[in-house]
């Protein structure tokens, strides 16, 4: 199979948004005030043991407030340098469909009824979605953009039991299809790094993702954030840990791209969290600089996006 492009060897978000909508458009971080059924007893306590939920909330919607103020402020921080463009409201923080249905409405509608606004991007576990509100979701994704994204991150149960994660990788599908089957745009999230994890796995667990009705998938280098339990277990046992060099990663990442679905987005690859809330490892590397690492890998192994891909499963992590 060829590559995408010759430029650019892998599908990336711009060009997902580039299918539904003439012209720019960013995603804006709003922090809807939702909780986690992971940390308030729904479905644990504690939450996961990587995660300080401040490390991936931006300045501009840490402050509290409503929600309008938010996509207010985020359109002046991003309108100096883009002043036509338009905007998805993501609701990023903690477990953006853990309310009921009346609250969901009411905070998306919200966002929703700013003209700049175009659509709407949820971040949520895949346990935290009833039908009620994927039902309400597939209604509106028939007039505005709707895309859930789910945190999948590993597709081995007992890697994410050994997180505190709370769901497993059935769970995931079954949240996916449902989407899926509904009309709703569907991301997924997969971290690269948890502790059990061997690196053909990860690799295999990519390409068994992008096997299910997804389409963007985003990966993350594992992160050991100040304040999570996480940090406090490699501080006692950091053997315990093998978090990859930048260069081991790259080639990890290359191989993934490789092996998933050719028709996939691949919306990022690294994750930023702030330099005095990380503990380990200390690359430095924006995701874009990484990108461009990435595509000069690519061109050097001459390879691209789903040259391995392969439809049949080679194994399932399920039971
Ligand atoms: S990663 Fe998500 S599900 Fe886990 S504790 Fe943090 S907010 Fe909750």
């Amino acid at each position: 199979m060829e590559p995408m492009t010759r430029e650019r060897r892998f599908r990336d978000y711009a060009a997902f948004t580039k299918t539904i909508f003439d012209g720019r458009v960013q995603k804006l971080s709003i922090d809807g005030g939702f909780s986690c059924p992971n940390r308030d007893g729904t479905r644990g306590v504690g939450g996961c043991s990587f995660c300080n939920n401040r490390s991936f909330t931006p300045a501009y919607c840490r402050e509290g407030g409503g929600i309008a103020r938010q996509v207010e402020e985020g359109i002046r921080f991003f309108g100096a340098k883009y002043g036509g463009q338009r905007y998805l409201a993501y609701f990023q923080s903690y477990t953006g469909t853990h309310a009921p249905l009346s609250t969901l409405r009411e905070r998306y509608g919200e966002a929703l009824a700013h003209p700049r606004v175009a659509g709407l991007v949820v971040a949520t576990r895949p346990d935290a979605v009833t039908d009620e509100a994927l039902d309400y979701l597939g209604q509106l994704a028939r007039e505005r953009h709707v895309c859930l994204e789910f945190g999948v991150e590993s597709t081995r149960d007992d890697v994410l039991a050994a997180v505190n994660r709370g769901h497993g990788v059935a769970e995931s599908e079954r949240a996916v299809r449902e989407c899926a089957r509904r009309g709703i745009f569907v991301g997924v999230h997969l971290i690269l790094g948890l502790p059990g994890e061997r690196r053909e796995e990860m690799v295999e667990g990519a390409a068994l993702v992008s096997r299910w009705p997804v389409h963007l998938v985003k990966l993350h280098q594992l992160q050991v954030v100040e304040g999570t339990r996480m940090a406090d277990e490699y501080r006692r046992q950091p053997g315990k840990f093998a978090l990859y060099s930048l260069e081991e990663y790259l080639e990890l990442v290359v191989d993934i791209v490789e092996r998933v679905r050719p028709d996939v987005f691949l919306e990022r690859f690294v994750n930023q969290t702030p330099a005095g809330m990380l503990v380990a490892p200390r690359w430095g590397v924006k995701n874009f600089e990484f990108t461009a690492m990435l595509e000069r890998r690519l061109e050097e192994r001459d390879t691209w996006q789903g040259r391995f891909f392969n439809r049949a499963p080679s194994f399932s992590h399920t039971p």
